[in-house]
């Protein structure tokens, strides 16, 4: 049977006490599917700080590279020390490391979440690695010039290979949907950059023949959005409209508290929840572990796809089952209006995937 290695990367905050809710479900999951599954904690953030002088060091990187995936748990690097500041945050710096270049991120309607869509189900294919993000699209600098002290320079970068790629993940996507995909851009505007990331992504689309196709300025899909999310299948962008738009998705339908993502390659992922790692609300048990739950949901969807292993398939729709039932059920943590500790929360969902058919 094979051995497969999962990172874990708990975090600040909240961090510990959301994986470690995670955790608990994982292995529930994979004792009952029977998946060999080894889980390798690793050093990140607070933790790696005292321990190494840097919050995202060189010898976690190298574990990861031995992993089949990890799941990151949220930092609080706005409260690292100032001599950290200047580096990228560890989110920014595994993204970069590991050329995660597709951000894949979901906004779907679910039980206990009040959508002010109505029904919705569409995954925006955030472009991950360039640009108007500027501390990614650089070899060395971070991108950003200041003149004067009056006048700064942001660049933006927009290279035809990162596109290609980010435009064909987001097409296989839709191939295993609704077979539709909507290009968001700001070309009238933003001929150069914004007009090359429209054109690669129709030229891609000739090779996905069944896939519907469809374009937006980036001001205008707002506006679409708010008025019929529902009508939206996959979504494909540059990085900063994909961050700005998967925020504004993922609160209209429920909460973006709850919200998962994974950053992939063509051969690493990295589970991540949208939220960050709320320092307000840490150590107190009460953290609600959707987020960080669901992003390794589909992390465990994207190893099957990687290694045709019908254990993970298993595993994530165990997993799926048993989150969406817990929900419908009443059983949430505070923030949506529900009583349950972080640990109950994790609790109810593992005993659903135990009494669960296989
Ligand atoms: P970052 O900049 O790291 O993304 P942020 O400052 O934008 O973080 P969060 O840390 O996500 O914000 O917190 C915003 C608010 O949402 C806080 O009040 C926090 O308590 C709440 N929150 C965030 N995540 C959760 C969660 N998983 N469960 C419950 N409340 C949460």
């Amino acid at each position: 049977m094979t051995e497969y290695t999962l990172g874990v990367l708990k975090g600040d905050g909240i961090g510990p006490e959301i994986v470690n809710a995670t955790i608990s479900v994982i292995e529930a999951a994979a004792r009952e599917v029977d998946l060999n599954l080894k889980l390798k904690e690793l050093s990140i953030g607070w933790e790696a700080i005292e321990k190494y002088e840097d919050p995202i060091p060189q010898v976690t990187k190298d574990s990861l590279e031995e992993t089949h995936g990890w799941i990151l748990g949220p930092h609080d690097s706005a409260a690292y020390p100032d001599r950290f500041k200047q580096k990228r945050n560890p989110s920014g710096e595994l993204r970069h490391y590991f050329d995660l270049y597709a951000n894949i991120r979901p906004a779907k309607t679910m039980p206990a979440t009040k959508s002010v869509v109505g029904e919705a189900d569409l995954v925006i294919y955030r472009e991950n690695t360039e640009g108007f993000y500027t501390d990614r699209n650089m070899y060395a600098g971070i991108g950003e010039f200041q003149i004067t002290s009056d006048v700064a320079v942001s660049t933006g970068v927009f290279t035809r290979k990162a596109i290609e790629r980010i435009a064909h993940a987001a097409f296989q996507g839709a191939l295993e949907r609704k077979k539709k995909v909507t290009i968001v851009h700001k070309a009238n505007v933003i001929k150069l950059g914004t007009g090359l990331f429209l054109n690669t992504c129709l030229e891609v689309a000739k090779q996905y023949p069944d896939v519907e196709v469809d374009d937006y300025h980036i001001d205008a899909m707002t506006a679409h959005l708010v008025r019929r999310a529902g009508d939206f299948d996959v979504i494909v962008t540059e990085n900063m409209f994909g961050d700005i738009l998967s925020d504004l998705t993922g609160e209209l339908v429920g909460s973006l508290g709850i919200a998962p993502s994974i950053n992939s390659n063509d051969t690493q992922a990295m589970a991540q929840a949208a939220h960050g790692s709320a320092p307000d609300i840490a150590g107190k048990n009460i953290a609600n572990p959707v987020g960080i739950l669901d992003s390794t949901i589909m992390l465990f969807k994207w190893l099957y796809t990687q290694h045709e292993d019908v254990k993970w398939k298993d595993a994530s729709q165990l997993m799926e089952k048993a989150l969406i039932e817990t929900l419908a059920a009443g059983i949430s943590t505070r923030d949506l209006g529900g009583q349950s500790s972080t640990e109950e929360f994790a609790q109810a969902v593992k005993e659903r995937i135990v009494k669960s058919e296989k």
